[in-house]
């Protein structure tokens, strides 16, 4: 039997990928909701997301905004070219979203700038070690993983909740309604580009991976990659835990009561 796969339905479907894929996908997907469920864009939404937490969120991100095109150079290392379909792909897919990624740090600036905090705070602002988990494991994998579980973790899971949580905030007119007609589009562009709906970003992550490790990978590791595709999301989950701690998790930041 030929376990190599190649796409043949459209990308954005389930349906087009392997079984194992589809069946990680949906298993993983609790652990995603939870990502796009959180609290924290359920307010950002309803624009009564309090300062503290505001800053907290466009501080306590950023060092994964900022590391991104890091965790994708540090894949783009493993990759041979020659090697497998797998590595071609991946290196090409690498190679071109670099550079993608690199404007999407220019575009947080200018939302957390348009949301009231200052590119000054972001970029120097004291932030909490334990905020800084997912940064932590993003770094972790995309160094010490595989190809496929760090392309997983990385592209895959956090910018595919990333896509999803992105829709929810960007669909939002009262959110919209809370910046200046002048600052409204520069604002949101970051999160116009992430929405699911525009971004094949994390199906093209999951081609990838696909394209690694075939039709009929060993189960040992459609369960690591699995693993690491949860521990993102989870990873996600605290550090915006982190953020919206009414108790102040920044210290010398002031907390609303
Ligand atoms: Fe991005």
């Amino acid at each position: 039997m030929n376990s190599r796969f190649e796409l043949t339905g459209p990308i954005d479907q389930l349906s087009s990928y392997p079984i194992w894929a589809q069946d990680m996908v949906t298993d993983c997907n609790k652990h995603k909701q939870a990502v796009v469920d959180h609290e924290i864009f359920a307010l950002m939404r309803e624009a009564r997301l309090d300062a503290t937490s505001t800053s907290n969120f466009m501080r306590g991100v950023w060092p994964v905004i900022e590391r991104f095109p890091g965790y994708m150079a540090q894949s783009l290392l493993k990759t041979r070219f020659g090697r497998s379909a797998g590595d071609n792909l991946a290196r090409r897919w690498l190679v071109r979203n670099i550079r993608v990624e690199q404007n999407h740090a220019e575009y947080w600036l200018d939302w957390a700038e348009g949301a009231g905090v200052s590119r000054d705070e972001v970029l120097h602002g004291w932030v909490s070690p334990d905020v800084t988990v997912l940064a932590s494991w993003c770094e972790e994998v995309s160094r010490e993983g595989t190809l496929a579980a760090g392309i997983a973790a990385t592209n895959y899971a956090v910018e595919g909740a990333t896509g999803d949580w992105s829709q929810l905030v960007y669909e939002s007119q009262v959110y919209a309604d809370t910046f200046t007609d002048e600052a409204r589009a520069r604002s949101l562009k970051w999160l116009k580009l992430h929405a699911a709906y525009d971004d094949t970003h994390p199906w093209e992550a999951l081609e990838i991976v696909c394209t690694l490790v075939g039709v009929a990978p060993p189960v040992h590791e459609v369960k690591h990659i699995s693993e690491c595709i949860t521990r993102s999301y989870r990873s996600m989950v605290m550090t915006l835990d982190r953020c919206f701690d009414k108790q102040g998790v920044f210290k010398g930041v002031e907390v609303a009561a």
